[in-house]
Order: C-alpha cells, then structure tokens, then sequence
C-alpha cells in the first residue's frame, strides 16, 4: 500500500520519476517545459451526502484504474480539445483527521499533466489559482453493502444509512473496483463543503438503462423518447449513405469487389463515408458523365420502392 502523508497541494516542479511516468503515456517523448503537471484529489473515504462512500481498500483499487484516464473540463474547454491526463494516483492520508466511520482519512490523489500550448495558458491559471478546484470522478465498483450486516443495497436489511447503531454509524459501502473512467472539473460545487461529487454505477437495484432513470419523470422520459426518434433517423440516413458508397464505389471502379467495399462501409462513421461518396461520385461522374446522375437519382425508387428511408429522398 501506497501511503503518502500530505497537508498541501504546493505547486511544485515534477517530482523525481514523474517526467519517466508522463512519457510512458505519452506518444512523443516530453521535457519538464513542455509539460503542465497537478495534483487532484479525485476522491475520499468520508462517508458523504447520499450516506456513502469508498472503502479504504476501494481507493488502493481505483488508484491504479485511473492511471491513462482523462480529466475533462468544462464544455468551453473541452471543445477546444483540452484535457489533462492522469500519469500517476495513489491513496494519501492525512495525520490526525479522522471520517465520520471513525476510521482515519484517506484520499486518492491523482497526478495529471497536460501539454503547454499557447491555447491552455488561460486555463492553466486558472487551476494554478485555485478556480478549478472540485472534481467528480466516474467509475464503477462491483459492490454497495451495508456497513453495519454488509448486506448489498436493496436487500431490505432495515439498516439505514445515516443511522447509528450500537455506535456505529451505518453507510453504504463501495467495494470492489472494477473500471475508472475519467474526471471532470465541476465548476461550482453543489454545496460548500461538498468536496468531492461521484458518479459510479453498481449492479442490483441501481438503475442500469437511462430508460430506468428517467421512470416517472415525464418531461426527462418524453425528452429520451424524442431522442430515440432523432437516433433512429439518422442510423437510417448512416445506413442510406453505407449503401450509397457501395453503389458509387461499384460505378466508380468495376474491379471493386462490392462485397469487401460494403463490409468496409459498414465501419465507417458518417463523416468518412460522406468523404468517400464524395470520391466515388467524382470518379464516377467521369466515367459515365450521364449515367450517374441519372442512376443516382432514380436508384432509390427503382431496388427500394419502399425504402424506408425514404424521408430522407429529396
Ligand atoms: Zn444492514
């Protein structure tokens, strides 16, 4: 077990083995004056709000989990691509400070870089001044028990969370973690003193499917429902365009073997295959200056009449 004893987060220059740790992620070898590197403290044992929290063991698991994982940060950031990455986590504890179980306190501290660029600048100030200070961290553990029987959640053990008994407090217990997936940088936190968010998913009663979630919530249900519709519309216009290609690709070049072109199109994302029809209409076109424009506007009709993307025929 990793137990490191910290008060602070001083801002320091990497320690030694962190620049060897970084460039072991990293596809080009990084200098010290290329990199941005932080502490974060991704989460904790206290038991929190929702009467829970991480077993001390939880935390030695979930340390070398995050290791890889990104650091996301707020919508304005993360569209401009930026991100920070873990290059090294494990558990801290601090003297003297005690949880609310009554055991000692310990954290998982998470060390993260990123590249200095003349575009991150910004945001690098704005961690090294302290505005981006609460994280939430997703991951998932394979087990939530009850402290005081250790009976998994939502087996109706009477317990409850909160409550004491015989002196001991009674939480809910997170064991067992199986995956971390990443960080993100919560810009205000729910309360003060709210310290660290999390988000993880378990099995038994949890809800598993974000149908479950929004049960009995009918605006998020309705919400999910319009989604659906817009994510069948446009699997249908993916598949109309995979066809496409095909099509365009056999006119384009008769050596192609059609079969191998409509497996390869089948793994394509939209924006490759909308540069590929691009290619083969092309192509096409200066083989049969006529023929495709003729044959890509009546093909639809003529293989499917009732083609059901036809929404989508203009
Ligand atoms: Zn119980």
């Amino acid at each position: 077990m990793n137990i490191t004893k910290t008060s602070s987060q001083p801002r320091a220059r990497l320690q030694p083995g962190h620049l060897e740790d970084i460039n072991r992620l990293s596809r080009t070898p990084l200098t010290e004056e290329q990199v941005y590197a932080f502490p974060v403290r991704l989460c904790d044992n206290e038991v929190d709000r929702d009467g829970e929290r991480f077993s001390p063991k939880t935390l030695e698991q979930l340390a070398p989990l995050f290791v890889g994982k990104s650091g996301i940060f707020d919508h304005n950031w993360s569209a401009q691509g930026q991100a920070a990455r873990l290059y090294r986590a494990e558990v801290a504890q601090e003297a003297g400070r005690v949880t609310r179980a009554g055991d000692p306190y310990r954290w998982l501290k998470g060390y993260a870089y990123m590249v200095r660029t003349p575009d991150n600048q910004s945001l690098i100030a704005e961690i090294e001044g302290g505005i981006k200070k609460e994280v939430s961290v997703a991951c998932a553990v394979e087990k939530a028990a009850c402290s005081i029987c250790g009976a998994p959640r939502g087996e109706g053990c009477g317990h409850k969370p909160g409550e004491v008994y015989d002196g001991k407090l009674c939480y809910i217990s997170l064991e067992e973690a199986s995956d971390a997936y990443e960080f993100s940088f919560v810009a205000v936190p729910a309360q003060p003193g709210a310290g660290v968010v999390k988000g993880f998913s378990s099995p038994g009663r949890e809800a598993r499917h974000l149908k479950e979630l929004v049960r009995g919530n009918a605006p998020c249900a309705r919400e999910l429902e319009a989604l659906e519709g817009e994510a069948r519309l446009g699997r249908k216009w993916l598949s109309s365009l995979r066809s496409d290609v095909v099509r365009l690709g056999g006119l384009a070049d008769p050596q192609l073997d059609l079969a191998v072109l409509k497996a390869i199109a089948g793994k394509l994302e939209a924006e490759e295959l909308l540069e590929l029809k691009r290619v083969y209409e092309t192509r096409a076109q200066k083989r049969y200056p006529l023929a495709v424009q003729l044959e890509y506007r009546q093909e639809p009709q003529r293989d499917h009449p009732a083609q059901e993307d036809g929404a989508f025929l203009v």
